[in-house]
C-alpha cells in the first residue's frame, strides 16, 4: 500500500517537472540546452510507471513491454540531455526508437526462452547497467567537459549511483526470491520507492539550478566580452584582473597596449569589412602568442591590450617584440579580395604594477610609451620613461606616474 502511494506520487513529481522542463524549453529559444529531452526522459518515466499502477504486479502483457521499454527509455532522454546540455548536437528521437524495438523484441525473446522471471531481472539489470554508466560518464565530465560544475556534478553522480545500487540489489532478489521480490508491499519495495520519490524531487529543481547557472554565466561572458574579436574588453579586463590580484598579491603585471598603425587608411582603401577582418587578425595573433592565464582584450576600435601575468621585464619585451614581428610577416586573409594585406602595430609597455588600483596608470603609462612609438615611426615597441625623465611631461606630453619604476631594457623603435 505504501509503495503504490509513493508510486502515485513519484508519476505526480515526474509529470509535473516533465511540464517544467517542457516550459523552459520552449523559453529557451534557439539553445534549449537539453530541457525538451529532460521534459520527455520525465514523461517517459511517468507513463511507465502509471503503467506499473495499471498492472497492479508482475505480468505478461504488451502493456507491461511497453512499460519496461518505457523505463529504460527515460534514463537515455537524461543521458542525451545531458549531451546537449553539454553542447554536443545529438539527435532524440533515432536513438530512442532503435533501442525501443531493440529491447521490444528481447523482452519477447527472453520470455519465451528463459520466462517472466528472466524478463524482470533483466529490467533491472538494465537499469543498474545505464546508471552505471551514467554516473562514470558524470565522474569522467568533472575532469573534462564540466570542469566548472564539479560540485554539481559530484553529487549527481552519488544520486545516481543511488539507482544503480538499488537496481543491482533488485537484481539479486529477483534471481533469488523470483517474482515475490516484486510485491508492493515487501520492505525494499518500500525503500526503493522512497528513493526514487525522492530523487524525483531533488533532480528537476537541480537541473534547473544547473541551467541557471549556464545562463548567467553566458550573460556575465556576453557583458565582458567585445562581440567582434571575444576578446574581453575593459570591464572584462579589469574584472580578470581584480580575480588575479585577489588570489596573487605578490606577481607583479605588465601592461602591453597596441595600436593599428594607419588603421584608417586601411578603412579608406580596403573598406570597413576588411578593416574588421584585420582587427580580428590582431586578435588571433594576440590570443595564440600571449601566454596561459595572460589577458587579452580590445579596449577600443583598434586598440588592444595584453596583460603579462607571472613574468619578469625581458619576458615582457620579448613577448611584445615578437607580437610586432608576426603581425608585420604574416598576411591577412580577406573575403573577396585578392590584393595581399599587412598590418604593423606599435606597442607601448607600462611599468610593473601589483594592483587593480594601478591599472589607470599602467594604461596611461602605456599610452604615453604607444604616443612616443607613433612618434618614432610606428611598427615598434616602446617602454615607459624612466623615472627621472620629466622632459616629456614638461612639454606636457603623457609620460609615467610619478610612483611608477621604470624597466631598464631598451626601447625597439
Ligand atoms: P595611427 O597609426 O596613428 O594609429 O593612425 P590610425 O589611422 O590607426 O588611427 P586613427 O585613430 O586615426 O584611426 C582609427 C580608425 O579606426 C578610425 C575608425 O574609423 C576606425 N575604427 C574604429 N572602430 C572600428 C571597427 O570596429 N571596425 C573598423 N573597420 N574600423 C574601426
Ligand atoms: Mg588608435
Ligand atoms: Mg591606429
Amino acid at each position: 500500500m505504501v509503495a503504490t502511494i509513493l508510486v502515485g506520487m513519484l508519476c505526480a513529481h515526474l509529470l509535473c517537472f516533465s511540464a517544467m522542463f517542457l516550459l523552459i524549453s520552449k523559453r529557451l529559444h534557439g539553445k534549449k540546452m537539453g530541457m525538451d529531452f529532460f521534459a520527455l526522459g520525465n514523461l517517459l518515466l511517468g507513463l511507465a510507471y502509471i503503467l506499473q499502477l495499471a498492472e497492479g504486479g508482475p505480468t505478461w502483457s504488451a502493456v507491461s513491454v511497453i512499460n519496461h521499454t518505457l523505463t529504460l527509455a527515460s534514463p537515455i532522454a537524461y543521458w542525451l540531455g545531458a549531451m546537449r546540455f553539454f553542447g554536443h548536437m545529438v539527435p532524440l528521437w533515432r536513438p530512442l526508437i532503435v533501442f525501443a524495438l531493440m529491447y521490444g523484441s528481447a523482452q519477447v525473446l527472453v520470455q519465451w526462452s528463459l520466462g517472466p522471471t528472466a524478463r524482470y531481472a533483466m529490467l533491472a539489470a538494465m537499469s543498474s547497467l545505464l546508471f552505471f554508466l551514467m554516473a562514470l560518464t558524470i565522474i569522467h565530465g568533472v575532469r573534462t567537459f564540466a570542469k566548472d560544475l564539479y560540485a554539481e556534478m559530484v553529487f549527481f553522480a552519488l544520486l545516481i549511483s543511488g539507482i544503480c545500487v538499488l537496481n543491482a540489489l533488485k537484481f539479486i532478489k529477483i534471481v533469488d526470491g523470483g517474482l515475490d521480490a516484486l510485491q508492493m508491499d515487501n520492505s525494499f519495495q518500500t525503500v526503493f520507492y522512497i528513493y526514487m520519490s525522492s530523487l524525483a524531487t531533488i533532480l528537476p529543481p537541480s537541473i534547473v539550478w544547473l541551467v541557471l547557472r549556464r545562463l548567467t554565466d553566458d550573460l556575465r561572458d556576453v557583458a565582458a566580452r567585445d562581440p567582434m574579436t571575444q576578446l574581453l574588453n575593459r570591464r572584462g579586463l579589469s574584472e580578470a584582473l581584480q580575480l588575479f590580484f585577489n588570489t596573487r598579491t605578490t606577481a607583479p603585471a605588465y601592461l602591453l597596449l597596441l595600436d593599428v598603425d594607419h588603421f584608417k587608411h586601411i578603412n579608406d582603401t580596403y573598406g570597413h569589412t576588411a578593416g574588421d577582418a584585420v582587427l580580428c587578425h590582431v586578435a588571433q595573433v594576440l590570443r595564440t602568442t600571449a601566454r596561459r592565464g595572460d589577458l587579452t582584450s580590445r579596449i577600443g576600435g583598434e586598440e588592444f591590450v595584453l596583460i603579462c601575468l607571472d613574468t619578469d621585464e625581458a619576458g615582457v619585451f620579448r613577448l611584445a617584440e615578437r607580437l610586432r614581428a608576426m603581425l608585420e610577416a604574416q598576411i591577412i586573409d580577406i573575403p573577396e579580395s585578392t590584393q595581399p594585406l599587412r598590418c604593423t602595430v606599435t606597442i607601448g609597455i607600462s611599468p610593473p604594477f601589483s594592483s587593480i588600483a594601478e591599472l589607470e596608470g599602467a594604461m596611461r603609462a602605456a599610452d604615453a610609451a604607444l604616443y612616443r612609438g607613433k612618434a618614432a615611426g610606428r611598427n615598434c615597441v616602446q617602454a615607459p620613461l624612466p623615472l627621472n625623465d620629466h622632459s616629456a611631461l614638461d612639454a606636457g606630453k603623457p609620460g609615467m606616474l610619478a610612483h611608477e619604476t621604470a624597466p631598464t631594457t631598451a626601447q625597439s623603435c
